[in-house]
């Protein structure tokens, strides 16, 4: 390890880049751990830069070969670290909570390895690294300081994520998550909403209440209704126009939380909630406590109580023993439930997970047959569903960065009330991410719509404001400091990158 050559950073500032792996979790844990970087004086690397003098790897552990695709990113950096006096690579996130000492053994360049439970860490450890000359693996059982109460580098000027909970004390089969971020934790109630009221006075209008397990929210702190209150107290905070959160967990979706859905009107006619499988003894074997026909029965009370619901999913295909007629009980449920949109996986096994040690490992060729017509049965149901828009009058909040071809068809881009996107003709007058559009919505395809008709309201928000405010301040940086915008715009509402309570 090196000592650092200052004059190879930006301005004489130290860079740094923050790679993002896996769910929203990871999403979120990266803009603490940019917060903590730009707080202990490191600049974000501009995008157009030949690497960053501080390379932080936010590792996922769900994937079969997490592990290959990480070494393989470390072996790339390993000749651009020879040749970059300073440069530290550090390694976090739920691969590094799992895998500990042996990163540094098997890739002996990286600085610092750090945990899911001590993010916080990570600027101790980097300098500490630079002055003992060897690296520093810090591993915590437990979490030390809950996330939220670390310094943050929002994304986005106009929507936030809000952690409300980390851990999960179910123990799905196929998922890691238990084992590597431990058992629930609950944030206090009045932490939240305080929270969420210095985001608004910032300017933003969109939250997401995010958790492993988000509706299991109160098992923590004692009130098996914490949930359901927490969105009734979002919806009495002026100036917050969206409330979301994601993932929740069918067992803890009681009839208090689709209540305060239906009767909090900034809690957004939206719901992500994970299938996995639609047959009984698959759930069963996945030890998910529901069954068919509490699932089934969920979804209609939410429709009864919210019409306009966009419901989407996350469904596993191939789970160890699944038979055809488990997979045909899926593709009922689907049916059934008409999802808006489902984000589907093929089952692979996850190293440390009871799952992979199952009997009954589905051959690959049968797993990719029955994928196949799960993915094109969903298709025709979210063109259907989309179709429904068609005619219809909404509001959208401008997003940024949402719609790629958005330069050449002169159009914008926004997210429906539920979250559906939606490409609009650009109107005359300037709009910006976070102000509101309503237009009306005449064709659909089966993962956007499109308003091509002309806008039919503006209105500009504060969010808008804070975004541009925002943005002058990115532009008045002096160049070679910070270029350009943020990469990431606002989070998802639908991710994409499925959030399968944070397990996928
Ligand atoms: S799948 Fe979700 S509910 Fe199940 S153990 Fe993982 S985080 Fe918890």
């Amino acid at each position: 390890m090196s000592s650092i050559d200052r004059s190879q950073s930006v301005g004489g500032t130290r860079t740094y880049e923050v790679r993002t792996y896996g769910c929203q979790m990871n999403v979120h844990d990266s803009e603490r751990l940019s917060g903590l970087l730009e707080d202990a004086g490191y600049v974000r690397a501009p995008e157009d830069a030949d690497g960053a003098d501080v390379v932080v790897f936010n590792t996922c552990a769900v994937r079969e070969n997490a592990d290959n695709k990480l070494y393989g990113n470390l072996g790339h950096l390993a000749p651009k670290k020879a040749s970059r006096p300073g440069m530290q690579i550090a390694v976090g996130g739920c691969l590094a909570q799992k895998d500990r000492d042996t990163i540094v053994k098997r890739a002996p360049w990286v600085d610092v390895v750090f945990g899911t439970h001590n993010i916080g860490k990570l600027p101790v450890l980097l300098e500490r690294a630079r002055v003992q000359e060897e690296a520093q693996v810090e591993i915590a059982e437990s979490l030390e300081a809950f996330p939220s109460t670390l310094p943050t580098r929002r994304e986005s000027a106009y929507a936030a994520w809000v952690s409300i909970s980390v851990g999960c004390n179910n123990t799905c089969t196929f998922c890691i998550v238990p084992a590597l971020r431990g058992k629930e934790k609950d944030r206090r109630p009045g932490d939240i909403l305080a929270e969420i009221e210095a985001l608004v006075a910032e300017g933003v209008s969109e939250i997401t209440l995010l958790g492993q397990n988000v509706n299991a929210y109160g098992s923590d702190i004692g009130d098996r209704e914490a949930f359901s209150k927490l969105l009734r107290a979002c919806g009495k905070i002026d100036g917050l126009e969206r409330v979301r959160f994601t993932s929740p967990h069918p067992r803890d979706f009681t009839d208090d939380v689709i209540a305060a859905m239906a009767e909090t009107p900034n809690v957004m006619p939206q719901l992500h909630m994970p299938l996995q499988s639609g047959s009984d003894p698959v759930l069963k074997a996945m030890r998910r406590s529901y069954r068919q026909e509490r699932f089934l029965g969920i979804i209609e009370k939410v429709r009864a109580a919210i019409p306009h619901a966009a419901i989407s999913t996350d469904i596993i295909v191939g789970f160890p023993g699944e038979t055809e007629e488990d997979f045909e009980q899926t593709l009922h449920v689907v049916r059934e439930a008409r999802f808006a949109q489902a984000f589907t996986f093929q089952y692979s096994k996850r190293p440390g997970t009871p799952a992979a040690e199952m009997d009954g490992q589905i051959p690959k060729k049968v797993v990719q047959e029955r994928y196949e017509r799960l993915v094109a049965l969903q298709e025709e149901i979210s063109w259907e569903e989309n179709k429904k828009q068609v005619g219809r009058t909404l509001e959208l909040m401008v997003a940024e960065g949402e719609g790629r071809k958005d330069d050449t068809t002169h159009r914008l881009s926004g997210r429906a009330p539920d979250s559906r996107l939606v490409h609009f003709t650009k109107p005359d007058e300037e709009v910006r991410p976070g102000d509101v559009v309503t237009v009306e919505i005449t064709y659909a395809a089966p993962h956007h719509l499109l308003a091509e008709g002309p806008v039919l309201d503006v209105r500009r928000t504060r969010a808008g404001d804070a975004w541009e405010k925002r943005n002058a301040a990115e532009k008045a940086k002096p160049v070679g400091v910070m270029l350009g915008l943020p990469k990431i715009g606002a989070p998802e509402p639908l991710p994409a990158v499925a959030s399968g309570c944070g397990c996928d």
